[in-house]
């Protein structure tokens, strides 16, 4: 059977495995997923996401949500909500929500706890004194003058660093491990700094201390029972250190690990909130959620599904080591969902008047048109012909070439989509000499569905008819940077933006069909691409998101 075929395991699934067969932790699997809510998610936290949740729900355990919220000056309750209704969207549900600075207490007090050990103190330089004496990786630290000052004396001061009387920056908690040691991390790490100048969006100004990332992560994880606390891979050389906490403070057998995997990296397009929050707030992009942004709203208002963005992690995988993504595969995955499920319609984006002279006046006929011919139970719809019609007005050539196959007076005959087979007499002209009109006759026994509609000619296209069809703004999006590696390049950032990522036709004519389109719904139209309707759009002032084109373009236009 199909489904019995078994997918590979990635090998963080193989480690599961392997401690489940040992009894690692009794065989117990618990992850969390850790964002900082100072940013909304991107495509990268989705591949996180899939992987955190997916290894609970594969092996029955827990996957908690918890917020990584340690660094009042950038987060916020916005980015806390935000951060829920994307890893639900994604469909996935977590056991327990968590905040780190729920632990604000029991991490001061095992804090305390090191430094009555005499394994940590309150060192008084500043930050750029501190970088000094990091040393390098070859060549040893140097010992900070604060490092062996008394133990009552620390207390004190660690106290004080919780007043508010301290200015920011002028002292720090670290934990006193080993200056020589060959691990840069391991060279006496801070694990406390003050921050005044923004309360904390949960704890107000209660705290002016706050933990750093290496001590407060592995003990929120110690605390919570994580037993996979599943990174990325920059966190390879923090997991000594991650280990050191672990052991100054476990008291039983049970120990959280850390494993890291490679982070999505993807070109044309940067993945790092800080530089995302740049965009936002200089006004580069329409906002976090702007459907050239690689976040999960913004990649949700362009016309990704949940399945689509899962199919691409999917496809993408899990290794140890570092690479790009090339975007055209994000591109395909939305190609390849959206084939089944978007119905096709008629969208004339720029619009000419075409006359059918040989058919009444004020008559009209239905016709039928096939819904989607990749979705057998989609069935038909009713369209309307008539006189008048609008058509591409790239579908028309006066003086045209040989192997132009569409409309011109040659006498050349050409299939409009689900109707007739007509054939150009003349063309048109205001006083400038512009084209307004196009002039046909059609062949009334060439109906499609009918015996004559098997009538094959060499090309089709498409058409609305002008009294029932109605107007939208479409709105045509590209890559957002014009340059493979936005981040890797000399110059900033900001200034590699693709200044055609955006093109808004207004006015563009679309079937009467389109009126019951509802926010998020998505449609193939005929010829030019997958295009879902905008957040905006109202029911009198239709607006569709250009999703993906119908075939990877970008190589030619470079
Ligand atoms: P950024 O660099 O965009 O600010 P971050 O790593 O600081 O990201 P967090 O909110 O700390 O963002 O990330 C939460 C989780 O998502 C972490 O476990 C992190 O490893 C993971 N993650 C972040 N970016 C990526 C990525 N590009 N690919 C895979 N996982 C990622
Ligand atoms: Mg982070």
């Amino acid at each position: 059977m199909e489904d019995e075929v078994k997918k590979p395991l990635n090998f963080i699934e193989e480690i599961v495995e392997s401690n489940i067969r040992d009894g690692i932790n009794d065989g117990r699997i618990q992850t969390r997923f850790p964002p900082e809510p100072n940013g909304y998610l991107h495509i990268g936290h989705a591949k996180a996401i899939c992987m955190d949740f997916g290894i609970a729900q594969k092996y029955n355990g827990v996957c908690n949500l918890r917020f990584d919220d340690t660094n009042p000056t950038k987060e916020d309750v916005e980015y806390v909500d935000s951060i829920q209704e994307d890893i639900k969207w994604l469909g996935f549900q977590w056991a327990n929500v968590y905040y780190a600075s729920d632990y604000f207490q029991k991490l001061w007090d095992l804090a305390e706890n090191l430094i009555k050990q005499g394994k940590a103190y309150v060192d008084e330089q500043s930050a750029e004194e501190i970088a000094k004496q990091k040393g390098t990786p070859t060549e040893a630290g140097k010992e900070s003058p604060f490092r062996n000052r008394p133990i009552e004396e620390n207390i004190a001061l660690f106290h004080k660093m919780n007043s508010g009387e301290i200015a920011e920056g002028s002292m720090v908690l670290r934990a006193k491990i080993d200056m020589a040691s060959s691990n840069m991390h391991f060279r006496d790490p801070i694990m406390y700094r003050i921050i005044t100048s923004h309360p904390h969006h949960r704890t107000g100004t209660k705290w002016k201390a706050y933990p750093m990332y290496d001590y407060a992560h592995g003990q929120s994880d110690y605390f919570e029972g994580v037993t996979h606390s599943i990174c990325t891979l920059e966190f390879v050389v923090h997991r000594p250190l991650y280990d050191w906490f672990i052991d100054q403070f476990a008291n039983s057998a049970y120990r959280p690990h850390q494993y890291e995997f490679n982070r999505l990296n993807i070109t044309y397009t940067v993945m790092s909130k800080r530089k995302m929050l740049q965009l936002v707030q200089e006004g580069l992009v329409a906002g976090w959620d702007d459907p050239r942004m690689p976040t999960i709203c913004g990649l949700r208002r362009r016309g990704y599904t949940p399945e689509a963005i899962k199919n691409f992690i999917t496809k993408i995988g899990y290794t140890k080591y570092e690479g790009t993504i090339d975007i055209s595969m994000l591109e395909a995955a939305a190609r390849e969902d959206l084939k089944p499920r978007a119905t096709r319609v008629c969208a004339i984006f720029d619009p000419i008047k075409l006359i059918i002279t040989n058919y009444s006046e004020g008559k009209s006929e239905p016709l039928t048109t096939e819904n989607n011919p990749d979705d057998e139970n989609a069935g038909t719809r009713e369209i309307t012909f008539s006189r008048e019609l609008y058509i591409e007005r790239g579908d028309f050539m006066e003086d045209a070439p040989k192997d132009f196959y569409r409309l011109t007076p040659n006498g050349r005959e050409v299939r409009l989509k689900s109707a007739y087979i007509i054939q150009c007499t003349e063309c048109i002209k205001n006083e400038a000499g512009e084209i307004i009109e196009i002039h046909c006759t059609y062949d009334p026994t060439s109906k499609s569905g009918t015996e004559g509609g098997n009538r094959k000619v060499k090309s089709t296209i498409n058409w609305v008819e002008i009294d029932s069809c109605i107007s939208a703004e479409i709105r045509l999006y590209d890559r957002l940077f014009s340059i493979e590696d936005p981040s890797g390049s000399d110059e900033d950032f900001r200034n590699l933006l693709n200044k055609d990522s955006l093109r808004v036709i207004k006015n563009c004519k679309v079937e009467p069909y389109l009126k019951r389109a509802k926010v998020l719904d998505h449609f193939q139209f005929l010829k030019q691409g997958y295009f879902t309707v905008d957040k905006d759009s109202k029911p009198e002032s239709l607006i569709f998101n250009r999703t993906v084109s119908l075939k990877d373009n970008w190589a030619k236009k470079e």
